[in-house]
């Protein structure tokens, strides 16, 4: 289905030409219909699917179509509101989004915390019209008078799942209450849970339940592999499998900070190129490292959850799992980034014993067993063995190569040429 099919205003569509988009996504083709007519949405869809557009290009034709264009930045006031999880996602969102509408006078605004207050007010004060902000800074920007909801009539909630698990609930209600009484909602969550659907009975009106893949489902075009190792070795199988295999570009997640540290002191001490993203870098140092990770400045760009989530890279070839997320949706979130738009990606996972619990959660969310891979020399065994190990640890970090042979890995990750810099990174491209 083509865009120009649904009447959108010749600056909508000359936005989306502009972004290169011929047609809609599903998503796109399921929700901008009801969510243009003005229902209130429960859209179930994945990261990467196209859910910005499918929920901002109604909003904005809505405000068109309503004649509420304000071209007066002394009187703007938010029309529409879109919560979100993280910094990166807001930022992102503003950026997108700011595409869309890239040829109509709307003005586009991202609060998140990490960064001083008073710079925000002072943007909220010379007038807003798109307002995309994290739960927790709009809560305060409330709490100061830097900001009135009171004419948001599109409030959208992205990665609503998210914002739960954060325990951002509170602050969404809360903040739904200062909207306009009369508002359309629209919640969008890559995955399903009890707490999720309650949140959407509590804040939809008659809503329209839309989903565009099957519930919990990691893209099809994904493959899955593992390779079980001791905790304490999955440095070494890294380096061993990035020395082999020059994974260009790869995300690897790790559970703590601390992980990611010390996975990119050594990466550094390879002279490796790589970067870092968690909650304690600042926002500036996140920012370079996204941007030179996009710009394929960087072969690997290690992160933790909540820093990286939702972060538009798109086409990625390879994500990495350094340890199994506890929750088995955070596995489709994090996988989310590769597999993108029908081209194919890798989900690697390094499993320890500890996380072969993990491993049975995630296959049954995603209705599948995932690929086991066993490589010689970081076998998981007796903790003796397991001593020795790392005794004689390898002085060749090729030494273990020969060891997969058994295992047809088919094309999985062997045939990836080296260092391939090509960007196919669209967030870094002139369009965006
Ligand atoms: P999203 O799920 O909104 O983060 O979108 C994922 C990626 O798909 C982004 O890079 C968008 O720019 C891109 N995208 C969204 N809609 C379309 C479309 N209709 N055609 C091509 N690319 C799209």
């Amino acid at each position: 289905m083509k865009f120009s099919s649904l009447g959108l205003a010749p600056e909508i569509l000359q936005a989306l030409d502009a972004c290169g988009y011929k047609k809609m996504t599903p998503v796109q083709e399921k929700a901008m219909v009801p969510a243009r007519r003005g229902k209130d949405l429960y859209v179930h869809a994945q990261t990467g699917t196209g859910k910005t557009a499918a929920f901002a290009l109604p909003v904005l034709q809505q405000i068109i179509d309503k004649g509420q264009v304000n071209t007066d930045e002394s009187t703007k006031s938010p029309q529409a509101l879109i919560l979100t999880p993280t910094r990166e996602l807001a930022e992102q969102l503003a950026k997108t989004i700011g595409a869309y509408a890239q040829f109509l006078p709307f003005s586009i605004t991202a609060l998140y915390g990490g960064v001083k207050m008073g710079g925000q007010a002072n943007k909220l004060k010379a007038g807003v019209d798109i307002l995309i902000s994290t739960p927790g800074r709009l809560i305060e920007h409330l709490a100061s008078n830097n900001v009135s909801l009171a004419k948001v009539e599109y409030v959208v909630l992205d990665e609503a799942d998210r914002m739960l698990d954060m325990g951002f609930i509170t602050d969404v209600t809360n903040i739904i209450e200062h909207t306009a009484k009369k508002h359309q909602t629209l919640l969008f969550s890559a995955t399903t849970t009890p707490a999720m659907n309650e949140l959407s009975h509590k804040i939809l009106k008659s809503h329209q339940e839309i989903r565009v893949s099957k519930i919990n489902t990691t893209a099809e075009t994904v493959e899955h592999v593992m390779y079980p190792v001791e905790e304490v070795r999955k440095i070494d199988l890294f380096m061993d499998l990035l020395e082999e295999y020059n994974w260009f570009q790869i995300l690897v997640f790790t559970s703590t900070k601390r992980q990611a540290d010390t996975l990119l002191e050594t990466l550094k001490k390879s002279k490796i190129k790589a970067g870092l993203c968690h909650g304690d870098k600042s926002q500036g140092s996140r920012r370079r490292a996204l941007a030179d990770f996009k710009s394929a400045k960087l072969q690997v760009l290690v992160a933790t959850e909540v820093a990286a989530r939702g972060l538009d890279i798109e086409g990625l070839d390879f994500v990495l799992n350094y340890n199994l997320p506890y929750l088995a949706e955070d596995y489709v979130h994090r996988i989310g980034r590769t597999g993108r738009a029908g081209k194919s990606g890798h989900a690697i996972s390094f499993v320890s014993r500890e996380e072969e619990r993990a491993v049975n959660r995630i296959q049954r969310l995603i209705g599948g067993e995932i690929k086991r891979i066993y490589r010689r020399g970081y076998e998981v065994g007796e903790r003796s063995t397991l001593r020795k190990a790392i005794a004689q640890k390898p002085k060749s970090r090729r030494s273990n190569k020969a060891s997969e042979t058994k295992i047809n890995r088919g094309q999985i990750i062997a045939a990836k040429p080296k260092h391939k810099k090509t960007n196919k990174f669209k967030g870094s491209g002139k369009k965006r």
